[in-house]
Order: C-alpha cells, then structure tokens, then sequence
C-alpha cells in the first residue's frame, strides 16, 4: 500500500453490528436480502459480501447480470437476486451463474421463455414506484398465470417497491395495501413457498409481520445509515461502514486579498494558513461541496476553501487548535476523536444523497477491511 494517499476503511466490525441490528428488527423466520449492488455501495463487492456470507446472509441482491456473475464467483452457493430488468444479450448470464430475476411484463417473460434450461423468477407489481413491476393487478395476474404454466419456470417470489418508505408514511401504507390486494387476487398462490418482499432500509420502519411479506431488500442500513425516522431503531445506532482519509501534502500561509484554487472562486478576508488535501474529486470528494464540506485533521473541522480539484482539496487551518502538518491525517468521511462527518453530512454539503455519497468513493480509493477499524494514524495502510 506504499503510495497510497487516499484510501477507504471498511469496517467489518461495524458491518456484523449492523446486520445484527436489523436482523433485530425483523421477526423470527424473515429473510434478510441483502443488496450489494454497485459494488456493495461502493464499499467493495468481495470485502462486504465475504463478510455476509461468513454472517449467514443467504440471499445476496445486485443491480445486474453482470454484477450477478462477478458475485457468484465470490459467492458460490448463495441466493443471486438481480434487481433490474435483464437484458436479451445479458440472458446467458443469468443462466450460466444461476442468477435470480425479476419480471415486471410480458416482454420480461418472453426473453426467459427463450431459455433452455430452468430459471427462477420474482414477479414484481408496481404499486407506486411507477419504475419497474407489472402496472396492476391485472397485468400481475397474467404474468402469474403465464409463469405458472410454464414447465421451466420456477416461481420464487413476488414482491413490489416503495417509492417513499423514508418520507411518506400515507404512500408506503397505501402501496402495501396495493401488493396485499393484488396478491390475494392471485388463484392458488401459496405464499408459505415464496419469497415475498417489499421493504428497503426505510420501509423496515413500517415492517408488517402479521403480512406476508418474509423478506426484506436491505442496502443503506447495512452500511450504517438507519432509515430515517426509525422507530422501531430508536434504541439502536448503526455504525457507518466505511471512512475515507487522506493526508495533508502542504501547509502554507497566504495572505489576505488571495484567492484559492480554481475559478478563483474565494477571496481571503484575513491572512490564513492553509492545506493542501491528496484528494479530489477523481477520489469521490464532490466538486459540488466546494466551498461547504468540511475536512476532519487532528479531530478538529476544518471547512474546505475554494473549488475541489482533481487531485487536491485546499482547506482552512487558520482557526486550528494544533498545528497541522505535511502527512497528517484528513478525514472526509468518518471519526476522529469524538467528532464525525458522515455520508449524510457530506451529501447535505454536495446536495446529494448518502446513498450516492457511499457509491461515488471512485475505484482509485483502495478499500481496507480493518478488523479493529479505529480511525487514526494507527491505522493508516501508509504507516503497515
Ligand atoms: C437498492 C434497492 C434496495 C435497497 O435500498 P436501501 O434504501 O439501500 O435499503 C431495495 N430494493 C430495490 C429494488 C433496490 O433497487
């Protein structure tokens, strides 16, 4: 790891808290599905779902075939759901690595009737995402009929999506209604043998366990960000996952009337001192936090001046407690000390949201799983 200069803690002790946490909110018998799609949101696909595995996670969730395949290799004899719809070129995959899919219409099933060997199929209904799944109850229960009848279609769930669970209360309870009518609409259906799931990370807030849903969709909660008004969480907290640090290359003083970095976009009202960050936004640090995010050095924050570049950040030490310097460690994403700036925050800054935060660390950034993740120098790869 000699070199590297920006690099992301995965926190694998975090990670099996997390699990546990919301396995802890789930009853008895429900399936965890856990999505490792984007490369386990951004966290590095083989890290989290070795770790998953060692857990007893038995069904995995991707966004698609081809993230199916790079799995499967990782994961030998686990449940593969691939979320989004597959693709005629993409079929092969789906059939040469086993892979789980979903069905939203007629088209959908067309293509997998092309197969020649067995496939395992999710029937999804659209209740109000108006994204993937079968319009209605109609569509939904010929797709049903269609698959049922086909000698090398095996029906493994049904599910749906909510378009809101974090926001809208009203809207997640009216979608579930929706998925209930539909299914009870469905001749013969024995949900006792399926896999029957709705909920992502903040619909668990809402989890039914009187329903029939028996699985739950889980991304963001596994890395440490808890739905939002959680309160069946209330007496938990999730550990984020992953912390991202780099150094400080340069301290300097500039004067007052100055300006930083590219645009020139900040003028200095008082003669500060500065430094100058090995990260940028070919890391992940977004341009659109320019001026706003600020940058954890010595457990202290020091807000980010001027446009993010490529490579560097600039920010301002002048009001630093201690004095910072060369190779000294930055945070962007995690503790030090007692203070800590998580996705959330960062994507407050950039105007985005954590779930892109976490998959926008860019593949430059190594991922280290750090069994006793403690966010200081102790342990910086730099210093292995
Ligand atoms: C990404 C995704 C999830 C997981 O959502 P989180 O909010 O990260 O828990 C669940 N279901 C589907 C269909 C998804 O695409």
């Amino acid at each position: 790891m000699q070199g590297v200069r920006c690099w992301a803690e995965i926190d694998l002790s975090a990670l099996r808290h997390n699990v546990e946490c919301v396995r802890g909110a789930l009853t008895a018998g429900t399936e965890l599905i856990a999505v490792v799609k984007a490369d386990a949101y951004g966290h590095g696909l083989e890290i989290i779902a070795k770790e998953l595995l060692a857990q007893g996670v038995d069904v995995l969730a991707v966004a698609s075939p081809r993230e199916g395949a790079q799995l499967r290799i990782i994961a030998p004899n686990v449940r593969i759901l691939v979320l989004g719809p597959v693709l005629p070129d993409e079929l092969d995959l789906v059939l040469r690595h086993d892979l789980e899919v979903i069905v939203s219409s007629l088209e959908d099933l067309a293509l997998f009737e092309t197969a020649d060997r067995p496939v395992r199929l999710h029937l999804k209904m659209d209740t109000g995402m108006g994204r993937l799944g079968a319009e209605n109850g109609i569509s939904l229960g010929e797709l049903y009929t269609r698959v049922r009848a086909h000698p090398r279609f095996i029906l493994a769930g049904i599910c749906t999506h909510f378009a809101a669970a974090d926001e809208d209360s009203t809207l997640t309870l009216e979608q579930r209604k929706r998925f209930y009518q539909a299914m009870k609409a469905l001749p013969g259906l024995d949900v006792s043998t399926l896999l029957i799931h709705a909920d992502n990370s903040a619909g668990l807030d809402y989890f039914d366990a009187s329903g029939p849903c028996n699985g739950v969709r889980v991304g963001l909660a596994l890395y440490g960000y808890p739905p939002s008004s959680v309160e069946r969480f209330n007496h938990v907290s999730f550990k984020p996952v992953m912390s991202v640090h780099a150094r400080v290359g340069l301290v300097k003083h500039l004067p007052k009337g100055s300006t930083v970095s590219y645009g020139a976009t900040v003028r200095l009202a008082r003669d500060s001192r500065l430094a100058v960050l090995t990260m940028g936004y070919a890391d992940g640090f977004p341009v659109s936090a320019s001026n706003r995010a600020q940058v954890l050095i010595q457990g202290a924050c020091c807000p980010v001046l001027g446009r993010i570049c490529m490579d560097l950040t600039v920010v301002d030490i002048t009001d630093h407690p201690g004095s910072v310097a060369r190779g000294d460690l930055a945070t962007w994403m995690g503790s030090q000390g007692d203070v800590s700036i998580d996705a959330e925050e960062l994507a407050r800054h950039a105007g985005s949201i954590s779930w892109e935060r976490l998959c926008g660390v860019s593949k430059r950034v190594p991922r280290v799983a750090n069994e006793y993740c403690v966010h200081t120098q102790k342990s910086d790869p730099t210093m292995k």
